[in-house]
């Protein structure tokens, strides 16, 4: 892009209309002086095509000037308005404050007064002019040694903060000053840093959560596995006791270890009946949530899963009447497992890979569908997937799907696949009872 100024992209034009005109409007006069004095039929036709050339290129002049005129008004607004919206100030080339905007002095909230001629590294911690210098360039970021710079505001309490520096050229002549070396604009990124910090503790929650449902899933599934093996062999020592009993003393002897392994037989079903319970995805305390809510406080997980398979993710759930029964961290939970499957799925092509998510009310339901363009789930595979430990993934566990399903189960929904009409790839949506009483 070319960045000069407005004024270096007119002013050739202007000096050359002007320079037209003069010309133009002398060789007039002079012809119209001759004219004067020796009056002839071509001099005078002459005289007046010069005369009315000057009129026109005059009229050039003019226009390209009025709107010169108004590039550079808009243009100064617009410098106005980022100068007065963004906190800034400028230094001396040791770093002494010479000059500060109100919002940088609301930033810091000291009166301007007590900042001129401080140090800079008095309101920012470990700030050094060397970094400006070391910098090697006219503008940019200034970066810090742990990220982002430390400000120190009047009252003693600190907050985050980006730096980006501009040097600024020293004013040729003799009046010309170099007393103002550099210009800095502040960013306070107090609110991206807390954002950060709730996006990681909801992501440390979510993976506290799947740990425990993956878990309470794979002994759900063993308890199911095991449980028939179990029975059969409690019953065939059943049949060994009454084959004893009528056997009479002869078989005495064998009956104690016959118990004994029969109490075994059971306590490993207790057991594990014991393990399922504590596991089981507890969503018994359902409370009043909005989707929209939890689909946005889970948006920048979803961008980050998106952002490391190259798969763009839309989210788009309506936010009117979503009112719902959930326990938020399981219904998070159930959004990202579905997510990152429709994440891998789609990053298998080569580019344009979308992952949308859409929240929509229908009538008595929220309905929430997942959709992608990847390959897509062969009609006879659909419920396949649904059973634990069912994987086509080289490092997948075959978890996340019987998981999502338990979760969807335990809100009173359903889940169910298919091919996406609008994307071509998988389709998983589910659909939850709104709240009575429309939205908060
Ligand atoms: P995992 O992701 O560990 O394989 P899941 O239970 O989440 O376990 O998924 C089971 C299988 O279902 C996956 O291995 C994959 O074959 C299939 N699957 C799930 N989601 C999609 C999808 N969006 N598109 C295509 N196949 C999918």
């Amino acid at each position: 892009m070319d960045r000069r100024p407005v004024a270096a992209h007119r002013k050739p034009h202007a000096w050359a209309a002007a320079l037209a005109f003069s010309t133009l409007t002398g060789a007039g006069l002079v012809l119209a002086l001759a004219f004067a004095w020796t009056p002839t039929r071509p001099a005078l036709v002459i005289a007046l095509a010069l005369t009315l050339l000057s009129i026109l290129s005059l009229i050039a002049a003019w226009r390209q000037d009025r709107d010169m005129a108004r590039q550079l008004t808009a243009r100064d607004a617009m410098l106005h308005a980022a100068f007065l919206s963004t906190p800034a100030l400028t230094l001396s080339r040791d770093g002494l404050i010479q000059r500060m905007n109100g919002a940088a002095v609301a930033l810091f909230g000291l009166p301007r007064e007590a900042a001129m001629g401080r140090p800079f590294s008095d309101l920012t911690a470990e700030f050094d002019m060397d970094a400006v210098h070391q910098a090697n360039d006219q503008a940019g970021q200034l970066e810090a040694r742990r990220g982002y710079w430390t400000g120190r505001r009047a009252d003693g309490s600190t907050f985050p903060l980006s730096l980006r520096f501009g040097l600024i050229p020293p004013t040729p002549g003799p009046g010309g000053s170099g007393v103002e070396h550099v210009a800095l604009a502040l960013t306070d990124l107090t609110r991206s840093h807390a954002a950060e910090a709730q996006a990681r503790e909801l992501h440390a929650q979510l993976n506290k959560v799947w740990r425990l449902n993956s878990l309470g899933e794979m002994a759900a599934t063993l308890a199911h596995e095991l449980n028939q093996p179990l029975s059969a062999a409690t019953a065939y020592m059943h049949a060994s006791q009454a084959e004893m009993l009528k056997a009479g003393p002869v078989a005495e002897p064998a009956r104690p270890p016959l118990d004994l392994a029969k109490g075994q037989l059971l306590r490993a079903g207790k057991l594990i009946h014991r393990m399922r319970e504590l596991l089981t995805i507890e969503t018994s305390v359902l409370g009043r949530e909005r989707v929209s809510s939890m689909i946005e406080d889970l948006a920048p997980i979803l961008q980050m899963i998106g952002q490391d398979k190259k798969v763009e993710v839309r989210l788009d759930a309506e936010a009117e009447d979503d009112d719902v029964r959930a326990d938020r961290i399981q219904f998070q939970q159930a959004l990202v497992n579905l997510v990152r499957n429709a994440v891998e799925a789609a990053a298998e092509r080569p580019d344009g890979a979308v992952v949308s998510v859409t929240g929509r009310v229908e009538g008595p339901v929220y309905r929430i569908s997942v959709e992608d363009n990847g390959p897509g789930i062969a009609e006879a595979d659909i419920e396949r997937i649904f059973q634990p430990l069912t994987t086509t993934k080289s490092a997948g566990m075959g978890l996340g799907l019987s998981v999502t399903r338990t979760i969807v189960e335990r809100h009173g929904g359903a889940l169910s696949a298919r091919r996406s009409p609008s994307l071509g790839g998988a389709a998983f949506a589910f659909a939850l009872r709104r709240h009575e009483g429309g939205s908060r």
